[in-house]
């Protein structure tokens, strides 16, 4: 079966269901003003925190004290914490559960791609940057049309990040036409940046060692706080690369952006994992995969934290529904 989050093909039986929605709010010109500036070096300067605390009975890192962590890392840059995480949907498919789920049925369930912005008053941070037409393999108007939001909004962006090193996730950066402006505010982990350059899950964007040093590469343990409200938390295991972002709006309200751990959310709610096939094609490491399931599941299941990955769209529409994320892209100066 084709893997289309994995390849960029469309499997077999996916067709497109809607058109994709946009909302595009205005112009955008990027400019870096200093105060951001002097906070991504801020950020970079903590990179190798270590939080200690103790350890309970979950194993690892994955422990009901994690979530008090993240909300301590969240207050560590001072500022003011964004004012939304939105989210735009487009590429839309209907892929049957037994793609998303080990022991899924052939029913049929809406699937999208993804790029979320968290909206800053002064600003935003692109999470993940879709591709470009031709590694999609989706030529329509829609598509492009969806694609050509995406890249404003990356050249917008004060600072860009990636869930992940799959194609579907960073090709919008790397093959950007606006490589040059937009490579030096990408800050990727360093084991993005290896799997890029040594086993990128497509050929199209594989990086050599003179593209990666255009970005802002760094390297940390398990937590990185962003900015005010934003921390990045490494989840290796559907990648060596993966990485959570958390979000603690201005408002309180609490995000967890989670890019493919779960490709469903039923995948949280019920902790399950991708379809064994699936899983090894991709080269998930599945007991790292599996601890990160049950630890968003406690989280999901005894917490006001909502929970968005990158391509379950029904979910997504049901967290736009609750107010969690905001539908399209504000790219308003
Ligand atoms: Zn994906």
């Amino acid at each position: 079966m084709g893997t289309s989050f994995m390849t960029g093909a469309r499997p077999r039986g996916a067709r497109d269901c809607r058109r994709a929605s946009l909302k595009i709010l205005g112009a955008s010109r990027w400019v870096l003003p200093p105060l951001l500036a002097s906070l991504s070096v801020a950020a970079v300067a903590v990179y190798h925190l270590v939080v200690p605390g103790p350890v309970r009975a979950q194993s690892g890192p994955w422990s009901d004290s994690l979530l008090p962590r993240l909300r301590a890392a969240a207050t560590m840059v001072p500022g003011p914490a964004p004012m939304a995480v939105r989210v735009m949907r487009f590429g839309p498919m209907s892929l049957p559960e037994s793609y998303f789920l080990q022991d899924g049925t052939a029913r049929t369930i809406p699937a999208t791609y993804t790029v979320f912005q968290l909206r800053f008053a002064d600003g935003w941070i692109m999470v993940d940057a879709g591709m470009d037409p031709e590694v999609s393999g989706d030529s329509s108007a829609a598509y492009r049309a969806a694609h050509e939001v995406v890249q404003r909004a990356l050249r917008g962006a004060r600072t860009i990040v990636v869930t992940h090193e799959h194609h579907d996730h960073v090709a919008g950066v790397i093959r950007s036409p606006a490589l040059r402006m937009i490579a030096p505010k990408t800050l990727l982990n360093r084991a993005q940046v290896r799997t890029l350059q040594d086993r990128p899950n497509v050929p199209q964007i594989r990086l050599d060692s003179v593209s990666a040093g255009a970005y802002l590469v760094v390297d940390f343990d398990f937590l990185l706080p962003l900015t005010p409200g934003v921390v990045l938390v490494r989840a290796p295991g559907h990648t060596p690369g993966s990485q959570l972002v958390y979000v603690r709006l201005d408002s309180g309200k609490e995000v967890l952006l989670i890019g493919d751990v779960a490709w469903s959310m039923a995948g949280v709610e019920q902790r399950r994992q991708k379809p064994d096939s699936i899983s090894k094609d991709i080269g998930e490491d599945s007991a790292a995969i599996q601890a990160e399931l049950d630890w968003l599941n406690r989280v999901n299941s005894t917490t006001s934290v909502a929970i968005a990955n990158s391509h379950d769209d029904r979910w997504l529409k049901e967290l736009i529904r609750r107010g969690a994320l905001v539908e399209g892209l504000d790219l308003r100066e």
